[in-house]
């Protein structure tokens, strides 16, 4: 798939605006773990996610297994506080020991096991590449290598995200408060409508106004795709939506995957950014829907219009 974007370097964005609750007490940010849970509990509800998504669907072995790294994330996280070079390090060991005991495809099991005989002078340089810089999977030896590092990277980032005090959080440009990275997806939630874009690396979610481009912020570009065919789609939907309707027709496989989810495309910056709608999809995770509604980055991307963000599950050419 074309990406014009990339991640920007995760690290302290620079003094921006603020975030101030929204009228009627909204948060203008919600940093992951909170008050139902921990930072695992994140991952072991996007495991279950995963696993539900999987049942019936084509890329049901894919799923499954991004399931199998979520649970590694988890347990790897559980640990409780990491910090310090040398957690840094345990953190990818243990991802990486997870998943020895998991079924995998060859090239996988072949990439795990690069990663889990390299020497430990090796490992050490590669988490502190990998920790201390932009998300950089592609510079991998070998790109079926990505996802476990993305995962090690994204549990170590997590963590920092929930213990972070979130009067410390600053806008950032159309980058995450917490640590820079651009969206891995939008969520709706029901009630308001009040749209999130959930953060692809620290899962943070911040609020921005809808039919607003999440990249450049224009208001008067915006284009709706959806995997469900069958005439004009109507927009954004829901609250008068200003948008030109687009609708790419596909082979929507499983209806589960196709309701509830719209890529809202740009055509100023030709950035476009995929969002749930918890009305409709009240147990939708983003990163784990996103990957099972990659079929809709496929059609939408043929229109023209290249993807915000990566989703560090998947390997990057
Ligand atoms: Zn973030
Ligand atoms: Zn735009």
């Amino acid at each position: 798939m074309a990406r014009i974007f990339s991640t920007p370097a995760p690290g302290a964005p620079p003094p921006g605006d603020g975030l101030s609750a929204l009228p009627g007490e909204a948060p203008a940010l919600v940093l992951p773990g909170g008050p139902d849970g921990g930072v695992a509990e994140v991952f072991a509800r996007r495991a279950g996610r995963l696993r539900a998504l999987a049942e019936g669907h084509p890329l049901g072995g894919f799923l499954a297994l991004a399931a199998d790294l979520c649970a590694a994330q988890q347990a790897a996280v559980a640990g409780g506080a990491v910090s310090g070079e040398g957690a840094r390090l345990e953190l990818l060991l243990a991802v990486l020991s997870e998943m020895a005991n998991v079924a995998m495809p060859a090239e996988a099991r072949a990439a795990l096991g690069r990663l889990r005989s390299a020497s430990a002078g090796e490992l050490a340089a590669l988490a502190a590449s990998l920790f201390d810089g932009p998300p950089k999977p592609e510079k991998a030896e070998d790109l079926a290598a990505a996802p476990f590092l993305g995962a090690a990277l994204q549990a170590w980032w997590t963590l920092r995200a929930a213990a972070l005090p979130s009067t410390e959080a600053r806008r950032h440009g159309s980058g995450c408060p917490v640590c820079g990275s651009l969206p891995v997806a939008g969520v709706v939630r029901s009630g308001r409508g009040l749209r999130y874009l959930h953060c692809s690396l620290c899962g943070a979610q911040w609020h921005i106004p809808r039919l607003t481009c999440a990249n450049c912020g224009a208001t008067d570009a915006l284009s709706y795709f959806t995997l469900q065919g069958g005439g004009a789609d109507e927009g954004e939907g829901g609250d008068g939506a200003a948008g030109k309707a687009g609708v790419a027709e596909g082979a929507a496989s499983a209806a589960e995957t196709a309701k509830g989810v719209k890529t809202e495309a740009c055509a100023r910056c030709h950035g476009y950014l995929k969002l749930f709608y918890l009305e409709e999809v009240p147990a939708a995770e983003p990163m784990a829907d996103d990957l099972a509604t990659l079929a809709l980055d496929i059609l939408t991307e043929a229109q023209g219009y290249a993807r915000l963000s990566r989703n560090l599950f998947l390997p990057q050419a």
